[in-house]
């Protein structure tokens, strides 16, 4: 076994995360003297051991040498003064290597683990700890789970290799049509009307025109009809990412177990914590302010005047009812909120704003904006449409607009979280968050240049969810735009802290939604597919969701990162007889 292997095989566990975490969080570990030898370990620390226990028996054989010959104690000859050097350098070396870890296991033993509670400590504050259940029980079960009808059994993925693909003559025939050119890979669906059989020889002809193995990717264990003309073309198998569980989220009186799909060692685990410390203070609320998916198409004119004057007809709240209305007719969910118009020259962006119910709604914003664009060729016959989208939108690229109007879900999301948690369950204190933040997440930020950047990590959690709940992953780059502030409240005593994302672009149908896995993650939550009573709720409750995770990973990482900064103070002004906080907060 190499290795890579022995390493792949140790369990994974708290050792493993404490590993990771130091490796993130205290990056700059103190070397050891034996880091730096040659030699391998054991070879090291036999030498010196053997080189320390030699010099003291010499050194102590000439002490008794001298009292016998009443040789004064000062007087060395050079095979003494060498000893002695060789005392002190084994003396260095074994103290660098079994001393000063168990040192610094005394000193920074406060914020060893920093994702979790610290058990003497937490004994206190659990009695208030009201999640005890296990994250998969701490739904709030007065609200009934949406029935699941006609859900697609979950995809249960497999860890180990695939075994070859098992073909007929029939299919070895085709995967060589398809190596040959004859058959367009594209084509394979539709030619052999079944998915997986598709997915299977596509694989197979990957893999002999390009000679490299797919053994890791596996093909079996999903429903490849279900991603047919709506989630992935030309599938040769599926990438696995394990989901893991944050929470309960105690956000608006509800309890929610957040999933979050993800490879980044920690991430679940500090959300996890943030979570805590949002419970124990009595939970986050969370308000959504403005729902409209935004779609701006780009229209060209002979001249300035004439992009103006459609300008002014589409701004015109007269014209308003009339172009709802063209506009409403793509879907019984879309309704048109504003027309928003920016003139470059001859070239005009008007940016529609609609609700779009439970879907993220992008296909139907743009069905809708097409309606619009067909009705305005009656009076404007000499508009040329260029693109029905002119960027002006924006989807899925950093812009001011979508942070300053806003895109999707609006939300802001709040706590105030007691000073007794984050001083045991977050390990640092009020003044040095509320500091760090405002260095960190605003003036550094603004520092940066930062587009809705002002944030520790939104896009961590963000991104992690989407991936969870089938949302477009590429979407993340506007929905974590976030600021997160922090304020202390009662007299300094407690940590308000919120989280402001204008951009949350999520729905709860269509697109990767519906595809087994994802739907069974919005089903944990609560907010699997339409919401008959309520359209549009689903997928509003969604966004709420994402805040409050979001919220719980902002107070986690800053105050890791608030708890490494005392350990260096404390370090680096070696005050170890003082309290930590005082240190950072000074
Ligand atoms: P998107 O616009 O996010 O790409 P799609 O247009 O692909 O999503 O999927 C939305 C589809 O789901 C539409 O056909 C719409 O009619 C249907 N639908 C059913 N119930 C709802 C609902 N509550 N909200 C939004 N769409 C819904």
């Amino acid at each position: 076994m190499d290795v890579r292997n022995r390493q792949l095989a140790k369990p994974a566990g708290p050792t493993v995360l404490k590993a990771k975490k130091l490796v993130d969080v205290e990056s700059d570990r103190n070397p050891k003297v034996s880091d730096v030898l040659p030699m391998p370990l054991y070879l090291t620390n036999v030498t010196f051991f053997t080189l320390f226990f030699s010099v003291v028996y010499f050194l102590l054989t000439r002490w008794r040498e001298k009292i016998r010959t009443s040789t004064p104690l000062h007087v060395l000859t050079f095979s003494e003064i060498s000893a002695l050097f060789a005392l002190l350098a084994s003396f260095i070396y074994l103290l660098g290597f079994f001393g000063i870890d168990f040192v610094q296991s005394l000193i920074l033993r406060p914020s060893a683990d920093v994702w979790a509670a610290d058990d003497d400590e937490m004994v206190e504050i659990l009695k208030d700890d009201s999640r005890k259940v296990p994250c998969g029980a701490a739904l709030d079960c007065s609200i009934p789970p949406p029935k699941v009808v006609d859900q697609v059994p979950v995809t249960v993925s497999v860890s180990i290799p695939v075994p070859a693909f098992e073909m007929t003559e029939e299919d070895e025939e085709i995967v060589k049509s398809v190596v040959a050119g004859a058959t367009p890979s594209y084509s394979l669906e539709s030619k052999l009307g079944d998915c997986r059989r598709a997915a299977a020889i596509r694989r197979e002809a990957l893999q002999r025109t390009t000679g490299k193995s797919l053994a890791g990717l596996p093909l079996e264990g999903f429903d490849y009809d279900s991603i047919l003309g709506q989630c992935c073309e030309m599938p040769v198998g599926y990438v696995q990412i394990p989901v893991g569980i944050a929470g309960p989220l105690l956000l608006d009186g509800r309890e929610y177990s957040v999933p979050m799909a993800t490879t980044e060692g920690c991430l679940v685990a500090s959300t996890n914590r943030g979570c805590k410390a949002i419970h124990l203070s009595g939970g986050a609320g969370s308000v959504l302010m403005r729902d409209g998916m935004t779609r701006a198409p780009v229209v060209r004119f002979s001249t300035a005047r004439r992009a103006a004057e459609l300008k002014f007809f589409l701004e015109d709240t007269a014209n308003f009812e009339t172009l709802a209305m063209v506009f409403n007719r793509s879907s019984r969910f879309a309704r048109l909120q504003s027309i928003k118009c920016a003139v470059a020259g001859k070239n005009l962006y008007m940016r529609f704003c609609c609700s779009t119910g439970d879907a993220m709604g992008m296909n139907m914003i743009s069905k809708g904006v097409q309606n619009v664009l067909d009705f305005l060729q009656n009076d404007f016959p000499d508009m040329d449409v260029l693109g029905i989208s002119g960027n002006f939108c924006s989807d899925k690229k950093p812009a001011a607009v979508n942070w300053i109007e806003g895109r999707g879900k609006s939300v802001v999301c709040e706590a105030t979280i007691k000073g007794d948690v984050v001083r045991k369950v977050l390990k640092t204190n009020v003044e040095a968050l509320v500091e760090l933040n405002m260095l960190k997440n605003l003036t550094g930020s603004a520092m940066a240049g930062a587009l809705g950047g002002f944030n520790a990590h939104a896009s961590n959690i963000v991104s992690a969810v989407y991936i969870a709940t089938g949302q477009d992953p590429a979407q993340n780059v506007e929905s974590s735009h976030c600021i997160t502030m922090m304020e202390p409240v009662n007299d300094g005593k407690d940590l308000h802290i919120s989280v402001t994302m204008p951009s949350i672009e999520v729905g709860t149908v269509g697109g990767g939604t519906q595809l087994a896995s994802q739907a069974a993650c919005l089903n944990l939550l609560g907010v699997k597919g339409a919401n008959r009573e309520e359209p549009g709720s689903n997928s509003r409750m969604l966004a709420t969701i994402v805040s409050g995770a979001v919220l719980a990973g902002e107070l986690s990482l800053m105050s890791a990162l608030a708890a490494g900064q005392l350990v260096k103070s404390h370090m680096k002004y070696n005050r170890s007889s003082k309290d930590v906080s005082a240190v950072a907060s000074s």
